[in-house]
């Protein structure tokens, strides 16, 4: 098996890409296994804070390291809240705080210009000083809805409308968010990826 270093502190990105990696011959450790703790969050795009969390882990360990980063873009709001997605509202802040905020910057925007995306972007150093990180990127368009609807899922879930299904994507069982969701899109990418190529 070859190891790698997971970038994050959340139990359940590692077990979701613990089950996808297996089956490619990849362990992979969390960071915290090797006291690494997290690093600030400075860049302005998703790619940038994967980047940034990969190479901190990597350059800790001295293993290959996986990071992740993602969040949602409101066209509405230029794009807002982005990589900040998690502190909209301000540092410690929480889903509600930042779903009460997100609802009050666009309630006097018509539903036509309500349209969004989740991101998310996953990538691979093979070692700190890596020139050319693996990046799979993924993307799922919707609209932000002024009233919740829905109980699954986490963070904007609620509010994150999708058209085509007539639902939120808090509506969703969790196997069909992963099958359409961002971060779905970006693990079957590292998937491809990975097979084809290995590290
Ligand atoms: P991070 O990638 O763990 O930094 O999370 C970024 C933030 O984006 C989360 O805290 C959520 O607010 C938001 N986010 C990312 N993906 C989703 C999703 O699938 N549903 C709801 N919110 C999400």
């Amino acid at each position: 098996m070859k190891r790698l270093v997971l970038a994050s502190g959340n139990p359940g990105k590692l077990r979701e890409l613990s089950r996808l990696l297996d089956d490619l011959g990849y362990e992979l450790h969390a960071q915290s296994e090797f006291g690494v703790t997290d690093v600030a969050e400075t860049g302005t795009t998703f790619v940038e804070n994967a980047i940034i969390k990969a190479r901190h882990a990597a350059a800790h360990t001295g293993l290959p390291a996986l990071a992740d980063d993602s969040g949602i873009e409101v066209d509405a709001l230029d794009g807002a809240p982005g990589v900040y997605s998690a502190r909209f509202s301000g540092a410690g802040a929480d889903d509600d705080a930042n779903n009460a905020l997100l609802v009050e910057k666009l309630r006097a925007v018509p539903a036509a210009q309500r349209s969004a995306r989740y991101r998310a972007v996953i990538v691979l150093l093979r070692h700190a000083a890596d020139p050319s990180p693996l990046i799979c990127e993924g993307s799922w368009e919707g609209m932000i809805q002024l009233e919740p609807t829905g109980d699954g899922g986490f963070g904007y879930d609620p509010y994150f409308f999708l058209p085509a299904l007539d639902c939120s994507s808090a509506q969703l069982s969790a196997d069909e968010k992963n099958r359409l969701s961002h971060r779905g899109q970006a693990m079957a990418e590292l998937k491809r990826r990975l097979s084809a190529k290995g590290v």
